[in-house]
């Protein structure tokens, strides 16, 4: 028997104020675009198509509702892709890999400025992002990328002393660091639900609990059913997220790991105590990425990285619903906030990241059906970057030849990983050189050879593999 789904905090919150579905998909319907998946990319594509052409008839199919996927269930880190600009540059070169960079921080500014417009009380703070050293292997993580940004020109990260990181992260665990200002944190499902709405008023018709079963090429058409439903379009949009890997294609170079977070109820004055009073969000500088920020109502959420990884094309269980290593995730909040070791955990939650090996998204076309576009592959950092996607595909669906339809990420190139069930036993391996190494490095060891080895084999997070 299943009960109704265990979800994120922020969904709970979101839905708090009474939430009604959308109607299912039933019926035979028709639309000039279909897209499939109502999580940020596919609203903020439904939104810029509406925005470029009025007339345009949208239908979002969405298998759960809006927001039920990643979008409701992140952080709410909202970050450019400044870290990621090393690898950024090695995908589509420095100058692209600069305007990109900058298009990723400005898309940080306009979800604040779309939310201030369509009064979306998503508890949008842009108070900026600090890329944090916990041990000392950690510290000048950063430098390598910071280099690359040097030599072309731009300096979006500021550095902090020791003492300035852990002042504003409320713990000296902290022993390095670096600031980047354009970051900001929203209440992740109330930002998604904001823009179900605003689509919704534009006339963006959605249809929820009408998961896709199937995509038909039909002539110049393709047909998208639904258990009661189908819908015929000119062109559709996979905007599907790790739930992509249903398609074999993308399943190739798409690597599935889940990501969990921990809250803890309000305790706004422990962070005052602690100095930690700001939106600012933190990220330590491990491959299983350990991120973390306060609420707008004083709670802690702390979440980490490198979790289930994916066998099946067919994402469940670990992937949803409360985190199975809630402990896991604790012990790493105690780790790094051992002054607040009184306070409890409330609540967990999961969630799937899509990986490709470069932990930058892809965008492009199935290979037999040139009209039915994907955007998938922000690894765990796409919170802002989808709004990025959402207007590369809205360009691409729409046949522009402009700065979006022609960028860098359309039709990138990215390895391939291992077939299964080869890469499942691989990327345990994997994982477990890397829960060696960085357990070695916060007990201040050097990391094993084997284990150093290892690691490069593992797809980019937030923090360049170093190969
Ligand atoms: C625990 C966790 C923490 C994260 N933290 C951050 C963070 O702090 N900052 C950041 O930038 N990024 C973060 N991310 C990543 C970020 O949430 C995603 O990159 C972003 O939400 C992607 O949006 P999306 O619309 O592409 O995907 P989703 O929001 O996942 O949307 C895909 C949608 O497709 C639907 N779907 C799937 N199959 C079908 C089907 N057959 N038919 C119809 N619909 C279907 C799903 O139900 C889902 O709603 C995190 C992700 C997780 C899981």
């Amino acid at each position: 028997m299943t009960g109704p789904p265990v979800r994120s905090l922020w969904l709970r919150e979101a839905m708090a104020g009474g939430f009604e579905p959308a109607p299912p998909l039933e019926g035979s319907a028709a639309a000039d675009v279909c897209i499939v998946g109502g999580g940020y990319t596919g609203l903020w594509t439904a939104l810029r198509l509406k925005e470029l052409e009025p007339s345009l008839d949208v239908t979002i199919v969405e298998a759960d509702i809006c927001g039920g996927g990643a979008s409701g269930r992140n952080g709410g880190f909202v970050l450019s892709w400044w870290a990621k600009f090393e690898t950024l540059k090695k995908v589509v070169g420095a100058e692209e890999a600069a305007r990109l960079a900058h298009a990723s921080a400005d898309a940080v500014a306009a979800i604040g400025s779309f939310c201030k417009e369509h009064g979306i009380d998503a508890d949008y703070r842009h108070d900026g992002w600090i890329w944090a050293a916990v041990n000392r292997a950690q510290v000048d993580s950063w430098r390598s990328v910071q280099g690359a940004l040097d030599h072309a020109g731009e300096h979006p990260f500021v550095e902090l002393t020791p003492d300035q990181v852990a002042a504003r992260t409320g713990s000296p665990v902290h022993v390095g660091g670096v600031f980047e200002p354009s970051g900001a944190t929203v209440q992740p499902a109330a930002l998604a639900f904001g823009l179900r709405r605003v689509a919704r008023e534009r006339g963006i018709r959605i249809h929820e609990r009408s998961p896709m079963t199937s995509l038909e090429s039909a002539g110049a058409a393709t047909i998208v059913r639904t258990p009661q439903g189908s819908v015929r379009a000119g062109c559709v949009i996979l905007a599907m997220n790790a739930w992509a890997v249903r398609f074999h294609e993308i399943r190739r170079w798409i690597l599935v790991v889940g990501s969990d977070i921990a809250a803890t109820d309000p305790i706004p004055d422990r962070l005052t105590g602690i100095g930690w009073t700001d939106g600012s969000c933190i990220s330590d500088s491990r491959l299983l990425v350990h991120y973390y920020r306060t609420t707008a109502d004083g709670r802690i959420a702390f979440g980490k990285g490198g979790g289930a990884i994916a066998l099946r094309a067919t994402l469940a269980g670990p992937f949803e619903g409360a985190s199975r290593r809630a402990a896991t995730v604790e012990a790493a909040f105690r780790f790094t906030y051992p002054m607040l070791a009184d306070v409890p955990i409330t609540s967990s939650w999961t969630g799937p990241i899509d990986r490709p090996r470069t932990g930058l998204p892809v965008f492009g076309a199935l290979k037999k059906h040139p009209r039915v576009l994907y955007g998938v592959g922000y690894s765990g950092n796409g919170v802002g970057p989808s709004y990025v996607g959402g207007r590369i595909l809205a360009s691409l669906a729409l046949e522009r030849s402009d700065e979006w339809s022609t960028c860098g990420l359309v039709d990138a190139h990215v390895k391939t990983f291992p077939p299964q069930p080869l890469r499942f036993v691989g990327g345990h391996v994997v994982r477990r050189a890397i829960e060696q190494t960085e357990r070695r490095q916060d007990e201040g060891r050097r990391p094993g050879r084997i284990a150093s080895r290892l690691i490069r084999l593992a797809p980019a997070g937030l923090v360049p593999v170093r190969r």
